[in-house]
């Protein structure tokens, strides 16, 4: 370990030399209370900026152990912490003046959601930030003295009041953690209740536009029906009363534009926890639900798509589907049987983006075409099973069908962005609907008896969940294993490449950071390179991943050389998701 006197010096004498002197100040500096280290220094001052770390020990650091005893909560204070740095990086950057990215200052942006990230790791109360810094230049000529100014100037102050629990502002912290435990005590609540969702009254559940995930301002706030309102007892908080969303099958009706994309969105999103202000902070749902959606043009690798299509015209095997360029009812049947196959105890699932003739078929239709020339069992005869029989429930916007009205649990209509349980009344209109046209259903299921689960109008919910392939066990994609220089990009959270081939990540709703997707791509290196063997099944393997990176974090999977300073963790399902939509998935 080098001291910072011998940085100083080191500056001194690389002052006015050409750019790339700087690779010289690579190594490790004691400042005081805490060590820096310059990880990798930028070729060129328009190149990508260079990246360093900072270690405050415990000792110094001062947190109180309290505040990271649980994951959640170590993942608060992180989160809270990366939110500070950048705060003050972000005041103290281009301070330090000349060419290209001289004297940028900066780490990991932070959105609404609170994420587990590489920027910034508490590790048994110590903490180790990483960020990154423009070397400053007057052309290409090395500007030392204004790096010292950074180093020893602008960083040791935003450090010390962002990484040290006696300068920062405690109350700000210690409510971030009281949200947290709140939050973590409603997701315990959500299952010895027996929910799948709850959403407090008062939330804020609009955004304020398409691109920005901030709340909207005068929205009409959340207010649960009198019949679905529940009270729980927070730690913090104490009593918050909002909607209990019950395990099974709940509908949202209602006219267009009253507000049902808005609260599957909210509820979307609830797997994840927002930071205080988003006023989405305590609407929670199921962590593993997931929004399955029509996605056309997807590739499918050896999917068992059987209980949903089966007899396609070209024979095609439905039990092992593979395409590469999915319709979109085979997309919506193979992204939710990966969905059951990730583990996801949840389905969400919006009419606006789903393929129609997958959810539903009238009965008009299924007179006409009789089920053995029709291939697809919809939706809406397998979601009874799904739940009766594997244990998995499901939220279906459906605004313009009633025939979901027999299956559901629970209906809820959204009138002008108010919810109310219309469940007698619209299981009676149903029934009497029924009743009206009975004769001509007992005709039709007299005729044509094929299939396990077409009785009535081809939307009976009687039937079992049918058996399926749960067992895929992918090898290896030889040529990537064979490439020495693996590139790694991604774009926004609409795609990443691996060694240049796309993987389309842009219809995983619940993907919300680009940090996600970068980590989804050294993920997805990762599996192909150490742990596809043709043995392990995917559900294996996403277990194996949940426990390796709750164990040692995304830090895990670089084994030697430095840790990327830009990812975030992805959920378990999407990283299986971004596995099957790999297009050299080899089965
Ligand atoms: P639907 O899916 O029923 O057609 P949306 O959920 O798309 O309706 O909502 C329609 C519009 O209403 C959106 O622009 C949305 O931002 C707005 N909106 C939704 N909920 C609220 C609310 N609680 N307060 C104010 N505006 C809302
Ligand atoms: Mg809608």
């Amino acid at each position: 370990m080098n001291t910072a006197t011998e940085l100083r010096n080191r500056l001194r004498s690389i002052d006015h030399k050409g750019y790339p002197a700087y690779k010289d100040l690579k190594g490790q500096y004691q400042f005081g209370d805490y060590v820096l280290s310059i990880d990798h220094v930028q070729g060129d001052p328009f190149a990508a900026p260079s990246r360093l770390s900072v270690r405050v020990e415990k000792s110094k650091a001062g947190f109180p152990a309290a505040y990271y005893d649980t994951p959640a909560k170590r993942i608060t204070l992180q989160d809270h912490l990366t939110r500070l740095f950048g705060r003050w990086a972000a005041g103290g950057s281009f301070q330090a003046k000349g060419s290209g990215k001289s004297g940028l200052l900066s780490v990991s942006r932070c959105g609404q959601q609170v994420l587990e990230r590489t920027a910034l790791r508490v590790k048994d109360g110590d903490i180790i930030l990483r960020f990154e810094a423009g070397f400053p230049a007057n052309g290409r000529t090395i500007n030392a003295r204004e790096l010292e100014k950074m180093l020893f100037e602008i960083l040791p102050d935003c450090v010390r009041k962002s990484l040290y629990y006696v300068k920062i502002d405690q109350e700000k912290l210690r409510q971030a953690i009281c949200l947290c435990e709140d939050q973590q005590s409603i997701r315990e609540s959500l299952r010895e209740r027996k929910l799948c969702a709850f959403i407090a009254d008062g939330s804020v559940l609009p955004r304020e536009s398409g691109v920005s995930e901030r709340p909207m301002k005068n929205a009409v706030p959340f207010r649960s029906p009198e019949s679905l309102r529940i009270t729980l007892k927070l730690p913090n908080r104490g009593d918050v009363t909002g909607m209990g969303i019950p395990m099974g099958i709940t509908l949202f009706v209602g006219g267009g534009y009253h507000g049902k994309s808005t609260i599957l969105q909210a509820l979307q999103n609830g797997v994840y926890n927002h930071i205080a202000g988003d006023g989405r902070e305590l609407v929670i749902t199921d962590a593993s639900a997931f929004k399955l959606r029509a996605e056309d043009g997807r590739s499918v690798t050896g999917v068992d798509i059987s209980p949903f299509i089966k007899n396609l015209p070209n024979r095609k095997d439905t039990t092992h589907f593979s395409t590469e360029d999915a319709s979109g009812s085979t997309s919506q049947a193979a992204n939710l049987m990966e969905a059951l196959e990730s583990g996801s105890s949840l389905i969400l699932i919006d009419e606006d983006t789903s393929a129609t003739n997958f959810m539903v078929r009238d009965s008009l239709m299924a007179q006409v075409i009789t089920p053995g020339e029709e291939p697809i069992t919809p939706f809406i005869s397998r979601v009874r099973g799904m739940y009766e029989d594997l244990g998995v429930s499901s939220i279906i916007v459906a605004g313009s069908s009633g025939a979901f009205f027999h299956v559901a649990d629970t209906i809820i209509q959204m009138k002008e962005y108010v919810p109310i349980d219309i469940t007698q009344k619209a299981k009676a209109a149903a029934d009497a609907y029924e009743g009206r046209h009975r004769e001509s259903d007992t005709k039709q299921a007299s005729s044509p008896s094929a299939g396990d689960s077409l009785r009535t109008g081809g939307n009976a919910s009687e039937a079992v969940f049918p058996d399926f392939n749960r067992k895929r066990c992918p090898g290896p994609d030889m040529t990537l294993r064979k490439d020495d220089r693996i590139k790694l990009k991604a774009m926004g959270t609409s795609e990443l490449s691996i060694s240049k081939e796309a993987v389309e990540l842009r219809y995983l709703e619940q993907l919300k950071d680009q940090e996600q997707s970068m980590a989804l791509a050294y993920l997805l290196k990762y599996v192909e390179l150490r742990m596809l063997d043709g043995r392990k099944d995917l559900r294996q393997i996403g277990d194996l991943l949940e426990d390796q990176l709750d164990r040692s974090g995304l830090e895990s999977l670089f084994e030697r050389g430095e840790v990327s300073a830009q990812l975030a963790r992805p959920r378990k399902q999407e990283i299986l998701a971004c596995i099957n939509r790999y297009r050299k998935l080899k089965l």
